[in-house]
């Protein structure tokens, strides 16, 4: 598959695909019932591949690598370096894969790769002067840190009943309806907000300039953010200190938003799995790393909560929302 049927590149070297960019059927008016039920259930759509992906990562972890909820009960070191360690392998395993296939082996070159040049060369803006080492400290350091402390934090308040818990068994749609839809749109609404309070010029210069260095991102671009930021973009766990939910859920929301980013900034539109070409789906959170201030809203393509459209901040790709940005951008200067 050539990536000129699916879109264009221009003479800086930059892709963008033909489609625009769009949010998920389900907040749109007036209601249409076979939109949604064909997003939700038909590949591609919100749930295959990738929904269905995190749900299937996060059951793993729950079922068969989380201590017993007796062992959660009290914090003690052995179980705590555990979660760490499990985050780090889980995290260094999948973006390792994805930055070794991209951007190592290069084993597509530069088709459907959103910048058409690999930042390779030595650049005095990252720490040890490379894109890579600087975010995979960043992630590591303390993106799995962090990511960690809130799992311990919150498994430890599920096992003591300090956070409201469900059955199951006797909420059954109310526990898929949390795993499928509303964790998600939660998700959406926290990282829209915290997100645009970041672009706040001092939060924006001591902290989330860390993150923005990434103009031309790659996997381990994803959480390489200030600690600051790792505590602000996990936090929205917190909720289940009110919402009733289960310890499965809370694993979920952190394991998707901690793994997600390294697809949301792969750099590539599509990916070559075998014989597919599967959609990452992050146009959107691409132009936000290259323009900076528009799609505040989550990472990935077709969001449920159209928020960047609500508020007046969405580059969707087109050429108009492109003479905005330009336009925009040269008032600012
Ligand atoms: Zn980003
Ligand atoms: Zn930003």
């Amino acid at each position: 598959m050539e990536e000129q049927n699916f879109g264009t590149r221009d003479k800086r070297g930059f892709w963008k695909p033909n489609e625009l960019i769009g949010y998920g059927p389900l907040l749109a008016f007036p209601i249409r019932i076979l939109k949604i039920l064909s997003w939700l259930l038909l590949y591609p759509g919100f749930l295959l591949p990738w929904g269905i992906f995190f749900i299937f990562l996060a059951s793993i972890l729950w079922l068969y690598l989380t201590p017993s909820m007796e062992t959660l009960k009290n914090f003690d070191l052995n179980w705590i370096l555990y979660l760490f360690f499990r985050n780090l392998i889980l995290i260094s395993v999948l973006w390792g894969i994805l930055h070794f296939r991209l951007y190592y082996k290069q084993v597509q070159k530069n088709k459907f790769k959103y910048n058409g040049k690999f930042q390779d060369k030595p650049n005095k803006n990252f720490l040890f002067n490379k894109q890579i080492f600087d975010n995979i400290f960043w992630s590591v350091c303390s993106g799995v840190t962090i990511w960690t402390a809130y799992e311990v934090f919150v498994l430890w308040a599920y096992a003591n009943n300090i956070f409201p818990t469900i059955s199951v068994n006797e909420n059954p749609i109310y526990f898929i309806l949390l795993t499928v839809l509303l964790v998600n749109m939660w998700h959406e609404i926290h990282f829209f907000f915290t997100h645009w309070l970041l672009h706040w010029p001092p939060l924006y210069k001591y902290v989330h300039a860390l993150h923005h260095k990434n103009t031309n991102p790659g996997p381990w671009s994803g959480i390489s953010m200030h600690p600051v930021e790792h505590i602000i973009y996990f936090s929205g766990v917190l909720i289940f200190f009110i919402v009733p939910a289960h310890p499965f859920i809370a694993i979920f929301l952190l394991s998707k938003i901690a793994i997600g980013p390294g697809l949301s900034h792969s750099g590539f539109h599509k990916l070559f799995i075998g014989k597919e070409m599967v959609n990452t789906k992050h146009y959107l959170h691409y132009l936000h790393h290259r323009y900076f201030e528009c799609n505040y809203g989550a990472g990935l393509d077709g969001s449920i909560i159209p928020l960047d459209k609500w508020f007046g901040t969405l580059h969707d790709g087109s050429e108009e929302a492109e003479q905005r940005m330009m336009n925009k951008l040269r008032e600012s200067d």
